[in-house]
């Protein structure tokens, strides 16, 4: 049974409405969080959320304006500088996260399920995510009280020391692609650093985030201390960004929309962090385990359908394996299951929209006129359980050349460009040639040219031998336009925080 808090209702036992997953398809609608209360939009305007898999509406979700940003915005303010909340010892916050984790793991199978209904994400990776944002509650908790200061020898009798705090009203807007897990990559490292936070999560994928509210009164959090407001970027996304009762943005999404977060946040020095769009390189040397290379580079690019900044989407392959991997990662990307996101077995879902799915189908035809090869797939896929979903097969371009606009513009889909090479110093050159420097593999057998090469490759996280470089307790982050700032480990606390420097001077008495 699935528990969904309904709007505009006066008392908990009102609030929620059960039904069976099974049966699945009911409406539900959804208010904003703030203040540690449930209400409307103050226009009493909603807006629809979609089940990608059929393209139908799933939920009607308040469209919060202004007015509500502006809200939000004096609870969290509220909250910060006359509640409990910043004052707390790290360890009293410790435990309220704590117990927030638990609540997540306790409602793990309620929220994947909505994740998985709304982005259209296989309901096994939904599972993960989920419990990755409930150990991300875990880390901070353990973390914040290994997080001190410094004492440090100055020029003048005296004690100088460092302590870090809390920013003070934090905005986190996330995207769509990994909603629950952005969310709680934000959320946990900026309530436990001492901060009050509102939380706007994209349009298209709203529910997860929901949850957050509804677990944060029972885990302990004060009210006002966690706001959430869903509504359009364009309108409450930049009215949060514009208040000037926000101290500090955190932001993932499109570089182009950090671009525009950043010149506003100019205007009163707010503090920023961003995470934008990626075009990460898998590079494959010939001394590599091609077909390993090839089989573990498949979910490396066409994981979460390619909507994933990390997507390694341009593959640079020496010329002499070339056609090795290529025969390789066409045949496991044959075997991988696209399908029906509450099926067990799916591995490729749709994507997020009929929109995204003709972008990237409108990026596979432009592919071909630049001159590259379609290998296979790349077509909009719509017998039986395709019929009413925006799916898509995923792409193999081959002969691509990384000047082409497949090459350097982020598809945000499961497109794989394969660019052969001979001349390592010519190959780092194209690698490092885009806007972007986020993520990146490279496969070898040989340790010194993984070193040779992991250090001249400008991105902010990278694998040897492995498609995986995000891990909750290590920093992630881009150089370039891929962002500003690090999420995850101990440089999140860093995001969240300003270094105090207190001196104490002792006296002129030697
Ligand atoms: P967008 O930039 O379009 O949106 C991200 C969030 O910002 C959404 O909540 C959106 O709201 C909001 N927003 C949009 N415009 C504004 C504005 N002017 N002011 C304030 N908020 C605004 O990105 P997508 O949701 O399309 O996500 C995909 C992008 O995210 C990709 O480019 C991807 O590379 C990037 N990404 C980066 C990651 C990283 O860590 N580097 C990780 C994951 C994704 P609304 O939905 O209502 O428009």
């Amino acid at each position: 049974m699935l528990s969904i808090y309904l709007a505009g209702v006066p008392n908990e036992k009102d609030c929620t409405v059960d039904f069976e997953i099974e049966k699945g398809m009911a409406m539900t609608t959804h208010d904003l969080f703030i203040q540690g209360k449930w209400v409307p939009a103050q226009t009493g305007e909603t807006f629809e959320v979609m089940n990608p898999a059929v393209t139908e509406p799933i939920a009607q979700v308040a469209k919060a304006g202004e007015r509500d940003v502006d809200d939000a915005v004096r609870a969290a303010r509220k909250a910060f500088d006359e509640g409990p909340w910043p004052k707390m010892l790290a360890s009293q916050r410790a435990s309220v996260l704590f117990r927030f984790a638990n609540l997540i793991r306790e409602n793990l199978e309620e929220i994947a399920q909505a994740e998985s209904r709304n982005v259209g994400k296989p309901i096994s990776d939904s599972r993960d995510e989920v419990g990755a944002g409930a150990y991300c509650f875990e880390y901070y908790a353990g973390a914040i009280t290994k997080f001190f200061g410094e004492t440090i020898p100055v020029s003048k009798q005296g004690f100088d020391y460092t302590i870090h705090v809390p920013c003070g009203v934090v905005a986190a807007i996330v995207p769509w692609n990994f909603p629950f897990a952005m969310a709680c990559w934000k959320v946990a490292p900026a309530l436990v650093t001492g901060n009050a936070v509102i939380l706007k999560p994209a349009s298209y994928t709203p529910l997860s985030a929901l949850f957050l509210g509804r677990l944060a009164q029972e885990a302990g959090i004060p009210d006002g201390v966690l706001n959430i407001i869903t509504g359009p970027g364009s309108t409450a996304g930049n009215a949060l960004v514009a208040h000037p009762g926000v101290d500090k943005i955190t932001f993932t999404g499109e570089t182009a929309t950090g671009c525009t977060i950043m010149k506003t946040a100019a205007e009163d020095i707010k503090r920023v962090s961003l995470e934008l769009g990626g075009k990460s390189p898998n590079i494959v040397f010939a001394d590599a385990d091609v077909e390993h290379a090839a089989r573990n580079s498949v979910m490396g690019v066409y994981g979460n359908c390619g909507q994933d900044c990390c997507a390694r989407s341009r593959a640079f392959v020496e010329q002499s394996v070339y056609d090795e991997f290529v025969d390789a990662f066409i045949d496991q990307t044959r075997k991988t299951l696209i399908g029906d996101p509450m099926d067990d077995a799916t591995q490729i879902g749709p994507m997020v929209s009929m929109h995204q799915r003709d972008t990237v189908r409108g990026y596979i035809e432009l592919g071909q006129k630049e001159g590259a090869t379609l290998a296979y797939g790349g077509e909009i896929l719509t017998d039986g359980t395709y019929a009413k979903g925006s799916y898509i097969r995923p792409a193999v371009f081959t002969q691509a050349t990384n000047a082409m606009r497949i090459s350097q513009e982020e598809i945000f889909g499961p497109v794989l460009n394969v660019i052969p090479f001979t001349d390592e110093d010519e190959m780092i050159r194209q690698v490092n040639g885009t806007k972007y420097g986020l993520s990146g593999s490279l496969w070898t057998n040989d340790l010194s040219k993984a070193l040779r090469v992991a250090n001249q490759v400008r991105s902010g996280v990278l694998g040897v031998n492995s498609s995986s470089s995000v891990f909750i307790e290590a920093p992630f982050g881009g150089f370039k336009q891929s962002g500003i700032g690090r999420d995850l480990g101990m440089n999140s606390l860093l995001n969240f925080t300003e270094v105090k420097n207190v001196f104490i001077f002792l006296g002129d008495k030697k």
